[in-house]
């Protein structure tokens, strides 16, 4: 590993030493519901919604015989309602296919209505503490404006960001590149003048940066 990738890690573990999902779940299944329900909504949104909802449907079973339309008045506040859809439609699948329990393995996972690669890494990081680097939208901005990745695609910063951070550190990393680009590192405005990561930055020091590529995220 690079000696600035090494100092980027350490100044980001030092300063959210306790960084964590801030979405609230208690087991594989309230996770998953969860991370669907987040895609392009607030974890605090969700947090609203979740605890009358697993009140409802406390575990696959109970979701997979739910009425949709119900789930769906019961979370709309989240957006679309294919979530709702997928949601229940993915519980299904888990009670036909595994038993009632959330698969562990990406490929199980993303076999599921509405679970990509980035949610399938939330799955398995925060359900079952496997390895993995979900790469949201600030994982990508974070990370390729560090200059941990240079990458255009959410695959290649995955990619990337995997063979600069050691694998113990694959979680951890996640959450503290998210709670940099919540806290500091916003997508207009960065604060790089309270920045203490400034003088590793590849972004504040005026090199180029990849831009998202439409669609990728
Ligand atoms: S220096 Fe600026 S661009 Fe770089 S990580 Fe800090 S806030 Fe983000």
């Amino acid at each position: 590993m690079r000696n600035d990738h090494k100092a980027i890690l350490a100044e980001l573990k030092r300063l959210y030493p306790g960084a964590g999902p801030e979405l609230d779940f208690t087991n594989p299944y309230e996770t998953l519901v969860a991370t669907i329900l987040s895609a392009q909504c607030t974890d605090r949104q969700v947090n609203k919604v979740t605890p009358d909802l697993f009140a409802a449907y406390p575990d696959t079973a109970a979701m997979a015989a739910a009425d949709v339309d119900r789930v769906y008045r019961m979370v709309k506040s989240c957006g679309f309602k294919s979530k709702a859809g997928n949601i229940v439609e993915a519980c299904r699948r888990i009670m036909e296919l595994y038993g009632g329990q959330v698969p562990a393995t990406m490929e199980d996972l993303t076999s599921l209505p509405g679970v990509g690669r980035k949610t399938a890494n939330v799955v398995l990081a925060n359900a079952f503490g496997v390895p993995a680097i979900a790469v949201d939208t600030h994982v990508f901005r974070v990370g390729n404006r560090l200059g941990l990745a240079h990458a255009k695609t959410v695959e290649q910063t995955e990619g990337q960001l995997k063979k600069v951070i050691p694998k113990t550190d694959w979680i951890f990393a996640h959450h503290w590149l998210i709670y940099h680009g919540r806290r500091v590192c916003h997508a207009r405005g960065p604060e790089c003048g309270c920045c203490t990561l400034r003088p590793l930055c590849r972004y504040a020091n005026r090199e180029a940066v990849p831009t998202q590529k439409e669609g990728s995220l």
